[in-house]
């Protein structure tokens, strides 16, 4: 048999007054419906309405709250407890938000932000010490040191294009040797991407080389020439077939066998078409032609 249920209708505890209507929550705990005396309605455990712990809706505490007089300096601790607290479990957004609003205040007036960093930086050397100065000095300067050095480089080359040409090569040759494997596959690509400049190219040295070619010479001179070119030598020519004096001027060699010498693969790589002065030829008064 259920246990009799007190009826506590009509009865009162502080502002609430106990309708005759009530309920079970999960637990199987009794619950009446309460008005208060500021209008609102209430479910209340019965064991607070026994006990007087609940005495209204919740109105009387706010008053309660509203009416305390907190001595100012409590006031501040509690607001700065909020806000510290606040500031603690948003830090991600707040971080973001400071950026922010610190790039807009530069931006509206630059020249007050500088002036205000030049205030505080001076305070700070005050207060750090010497030691701390130079540290952020040497940090500075490493910091700027790469960009020097970079800076220093590009205006090398902006007046030595020879220069130019030579840094494109020593670290055209870094990056290949760093990765053999890799840059073979990439040069692969290359060339299977842009096949018509391949043939473009192949055909034209081709064509260099055939209207380079007296049709008096022996080409199984030449040939032979080419068949007993050793591994890690390339067969060169002395006068490039199209290439310049040292002075400058076009030259144009032809495809002969007394002008074919073996130079070492990365010579030859290095040479450049303008005859240099550890050349044989270096000096041999060529002209341009009369025309
Ligand atoms: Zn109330």
């Amino acid at each position: 048999m259920a246990h009799p249920i007190a009826i506590l209708s009509g009865l009162r505890s502080g502002r609430l007054l106990v309708t005759d209507v009530y309920r079970r929550t999960s637990k199987g705990r009794i619950e009446w419906l309460c008005r208060c005396d500021c209008g609102a309605e209430k479910w209340v455990l019965r064991i607070n309405l026994r006990n007087g712990t609940v005495t209204s809706c919740g109105c009387a505490n706010r008053e309660r709250i509203a009416t305390i007089k907190l001595d100012p300096a409590e006031k501040k601790r509690r607001r700065y407890q909020r806000t510290r607290r606040w500031i603690a479990d948003n830090k991600e957004r707040n971080n973001a938000t400071k950026r922010i609003s610190r790039a807009r205040r530069i931006a509206a007036d630059p020249e007050a932000a500088r002036e205000r960093w030049r205030i505080k930086e001076a305070k700070r050397r005050i207060t750090k010490g010497p030691e701390w100065v130079a540290e952020k000095q040497r940090k500075a300067y490493l910091r700027q040191r790469e960009k020097r050095l970079e800076y220093a480089r590009q205006q090398r080359l902006a007046v030595n294009p020879e220069m130019r040409r030579c840094l494109y090569r020593e670290s055209y040759k870094r990056r290949k040797e760093a990765n053999p494997l890799q840059w073979q596959e990439k040069r692969r690509q290359w060339r299977e991407n842009n096949r018509g400049l391949v043939r473009a190219r192949n055909t034209a040295r081709k064509a260099k080389i055939k209207i380079a070619t007296p049709p008096w010479v022996n080409l199984a001179e030449i040939a032979a020439i080419y068949q007993n070119c050793d591994d890690g030598y390339h067969v060169d020519h002395i006068v490039p077939i199209r290439g310049l004096t040292a002075e400058g001027y076009r030259v144009s060699g032809l495809h002969v066998p007394w002008n074919l010498q073996y130079l070492p693969e990365q010579e030859n790589l290095r040479k450049l078409t303008r005859i240099q002065p550890e050349d044989p030829v270096y000096g041999i008064n060529i002209r341009r032609p009369r025309i």
